[in-house]
């Protein structure tokens, strides 16, 4: 009698159980939403800005994450984020760090720079990629401050037009999935600053801040 009354209440019990279960699952594939790679980074990284000085106007040409590659039209992971600047534009450090390494990759990022940086503890990395030929101004263990000149803007590597490919990493200096940021939160409140941006109208006429119509954006 016991038995058929414990399998009674089991089967009674079994829709609110269904329920819980379904809830349950439900929470663990919202859940399973953080090992996303382009989920925001841990830590803060709000006072790092574009890869320009403050009276350049650039534009973004290619977000991170997926997209389907400029050279092959196959679908593909964009480790960065792609800024066009005109040509001569200078490229410097998003936050103060030491530069942790330079080099040229022909398939890849071409000339390029890569910082670490220490945020409260948190070790970011940024990478600045395509940059012009001979104009790499900092070298390996060299401390440089936010806005400090890195090179020039540029398309050396694997890139279709002249543009910064800017990355995020941590904890490690790796194009590992877990370790790549989607630097859009960087470049939002970058981009959100720069509204209230004055020039300086004391500077030199070839100084002052000239609003620049892009062309048609090229490059990835
Ligand atoms: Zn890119």
């Amino acid at each position: 009698m016991n038995d058929i009354k414990k399998v009674y209440l089991i089967l009674k019990l079994s829709p609110a159980i269904m329920v819980l279960f379904i809830i349950a699952l439900v929470l663990l594939i919202a859940d399973g939403s953080n090992g996303d790679p382009s989920a925001e980074p841990v830590g803060d990284v709000s006072e790092f800005t574009a890869p320009f000085r403050m009276n350049v106007n650039y534009t973004i040409t290619s977000p991170f994450g997926s997209r389907s590659d400029p050279f092959t039209g196959e679908e593909s992971f964009h480790s960065g984020i792609d800024l066009w600047a005109p040509a001569g534009t200078d490229i410097v450090a998003s936050a103060g760090g030491k530069v942790y390494k330079t080099g040229y990759e022909a398939n890849g990022l071409g000339n390029y720079v890569k910082i670490q940086h220490d945020v409260s503890g948190v070790t970011y990395y940024t990478a600045y990629g395509h940059m012009l030929d001979n104009s790499i101004v900092v070298s390996e263990g060299q401390i440089v401050k936010a806005g400090d000149k890195l090179g020039t803007i540029g398309q050396s590597g694997r890139a279709t037009g002249i543009h910064v490919h800017f990355m995020l990493m941590t904890p490690n200096c790796t194009y590992s999935k877990s370790d790549l940021k989607d630097p859009k939160s960087i470049i939002d409140n970058d981009l959100a600053r720069r509204k209230n941006y004055k020039p300086n109208l004391e500077l030199q006429p070839n100084q002052r801040y000239e609003p620049i119509q892009p062309l048609q954006p090229v490059g990835r």
